[in-house]
């Protein structure tokens, strides 16, 4: 019987698993796990994602049982575990979806290929849903991105053969892994729990999420961010779940709530395919000009920011939320984002640093999304016709906006529990909070105009290649420095990569300005007038429902633009 090694990376499913399905079809299948030090000790590793991840993969273990399988795990360096499982297995070859999260995965797969070729033994690379080699304009990425999430599910294998004589490791602990548990609570991993938190959303929460996915107190968003960064449930099943239940709805609020969720599910996938396009965006900003002129840093600022003790309520709870939580659930997009931007724009501290916090914190860490929502609220990238700077104000506005009635403040900040939500975006002499750290007028000017004299080079230019960063010289990530981490593998200079980054140099200007079109702003930015929700955070009743915006991304994305 033919044997195929299905290798699992952030695909813990069995539904709509294509390497999978195909290597069931040809017979038998050691379906693997490595845990791989580089990645468990990368400065970027949340040891919250880590427990996370041992849960899904329990879970994944004992869903491949009910089919009659198991998962096998392997430690060590993939690429010398993979060809010695194979020796030992007398497998055909490697089943595995294309990964292209990371720069250290890039290198690692492109390692293995050469390792394999040597070998003269063979590996089945699969392009995950919506993903693609090709350079192409992103208005046409758009329709790659709704054709192929319609495309039918691929159903989970119904029986499954594991050979018996294949052993695997147990699933280990965090401190056999050599990681220090820190006090966050872990959400149960697997895919029955993404699918129950699935359905909740859609019947709970569909008639309000559009209006409150900016209030954090309200917990609003569907909070399956971990489960799709481990693909524990695909993206297309969420895409396909959500669009059935908008072709039957009637209701005006459940259906932009639900065509909301879709465009966000596209934003990570196509912040995911910028970066398999352009892998250096994990390491330094779009235009080098930003890296150069202009960061500050001060430990002690970075502390106050990290640490919630800035003196700016929203900011403080958002800091503390993240370290307490993970961000899971609690930690919504826009409250992210003005946390972010009180970092770049007003601290004017390097955004990789808040990247790199974020990453050690979050559950739902995933490195295309985080950098780049990084470099996209410092400025240091997108929207280059555009004068989009996202800075928010981290005071009064922000509160209305957020946290109207001062619920997510309060709960994070109790020094401010007695103060009225009027009171909390500068509270003046609370007993036991600092003082502000900055002067927000003040700060937003310095940044403004950096901003704007760094743009001057690169703005309204028709060919934008020249001014693009390259792969730096060196691949070490970034924190190597503040953390210890496993970093031997970027010890090389300019590695092979699979799958290869768009070579900047070698394109044509067709080519510069189809990429040019994943840079730009795709919707019209008008600053609100009036918050989208009324003070108390609830959804407008059904009667007195909003009209449909012809933009919904646009609407959503403006928030907080004015001072
Ligand atoms: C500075 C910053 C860093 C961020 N880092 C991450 C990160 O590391 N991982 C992560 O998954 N999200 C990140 N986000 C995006 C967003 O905040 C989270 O996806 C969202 O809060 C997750 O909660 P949810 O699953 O309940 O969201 P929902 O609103 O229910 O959205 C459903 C799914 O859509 C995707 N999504 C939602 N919003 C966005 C967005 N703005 N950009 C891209 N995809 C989105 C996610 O996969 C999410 O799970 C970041 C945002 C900012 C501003």
């Amino acid at each position: 019987m033919k044997r195929t090694i299905v290798w699992f990376r952030r695909d813990l499913r069995l539904c709509d698993h294509a390497p999978l399905a195909r290597a069931v079809a040809r017979g038998a299948v050691i379906p693997v796990f490595i845990l791989d030090r580089a990645l468990l000790h990368h400065p970027e590793t949340g040891v919250a994602r880590v427990a996370f991840m041992l849960d899904c993969l329990r879970s994944l273990d004992a869903d491949l049982r009910s089919v009659g399988g198991r998962l096998i795990i392997r430690s060590g360096d993939p690429v010398a575990v993979l060809p010695e499982l194979i020796r030992s297995t007398q497998a055909d070859g490697i089943y595995s979806y294309i990964d292209y999260e990371r720069i250290y995965g890039r290198v690692r797969d492109a390692r293995l290929n050469q390792a394999l070729d040597a070998a003269g033994m063979r590996v089945r690379w699969f392009e995950p849903t919506a993903a693609t080699g090709a350079l192409m304009p992103y208005p046409d990425y758009r329709q790659l991105w709704y054709r192929e999430m319609s495309e039918a599910l691929i159903p989970a294998p119904p029986t499954l053969e594991v050979p018996e004589d294949v052993v695997s490791d147990g699933i280990p602990t965090l401190a056999e892994l050599g990681l220090l548990i820190d006090q966050k609570t872990i959400p149960t991993g697997g895919t029955q729990a993404a699918r129950k938190l699935l359905q909740e959303f859609l019947t709970e929460k569909t008639d309000r999420y559009y209006w409150q996915l900016s209030i954090p107190s309200a917990e609003a968003t569907s909070a399956l961010s971990p489960y799709i960064k481990f693909g524990v449930i695909s993206v297309r099943e969420c895409f396909q779940v959500a669009q059935h239940q908008l072709k039957g709805a009637q209701d005006k609020r459940v259906q932009l709530s639900l065509k909301q969720f879709i465009s966000r599910l596209r934003w990570g996938s196509g912040f995911a395919q910028r970066f398999r396009y352009l892998p250096q965006l994990e390491l330094r900003s779009l235009y080098p000009i930003c890296d150069e002129s202009g960061w500050a840093f001060d430990e002690a600022m970075y502390a106050a920011w990290q640490n919630g003790e800035t003196g700016f309520p929203i900011i403080d709870a958002a800091a503390r939320c993240l370290q307490e939580t993970g961000g899971w659930l609690s930690l919504n997009f826009r409250t992210r984002a003005i946390y972010a931007s009180f970092l770049s724009n007003l601290l004017g501290i390097d955004w990789r640093y808040g990247a790199l916090h974020f990453m050690r914190h979050l559950i739902d860490g995933d490195c295309p999304i985080d950098h780049y929502q990084w470099a996209m609220q410092a400025g240091v990238t997108h929207c280059i016709d555009k004068s989009w700077t996202r800075i928010y104000n981290p005071e009064q506005t922000a509160v209305d906006r957020c946290d109207p009635e001062g619920l997510f403040i309060q709960k994070w900040v109790p020094e401010l529990a007695q103060l009225k939500p009027a009171e909390l975006g500068l509270p003046q002499l609370a007993k036991g909070y600092p003082k502000p750290i900055l002067n927000y007028k003040a700060a937003r000017q310095t940044r403004v105009q950096q901003l704007e004299q760094q743009r001057q080079s690169f703005r309204r230019q028709r060919d934008i290649v020249p001014f693009l960063a390259r792969m730096p010289e060196s691949i070490v990530p970034f924190g190597a420095d503040r953390f210890n981490s496993e970093i031997r593998w970027a010890e090389t200079d300019q590695p092979a990569m699979f799958p290869p980054p768009l070579a900047l140099d070698d394109l044509t200007l067709a080519q510069s300005q189809a990429l040019r079109t994943w840079l730009v702003a795709h919707v019209n930015v008008n600053p609100r007038t009036k918050p989208p929700h009324s003070s108390s955070g609830k959804p407008p009743r059904a009667k007195r429902q909003p009209k449909p915006k012809p933009h919904p991304d646009g609407t959503q994305l403006n928030l907080l633009l004015e001072d």
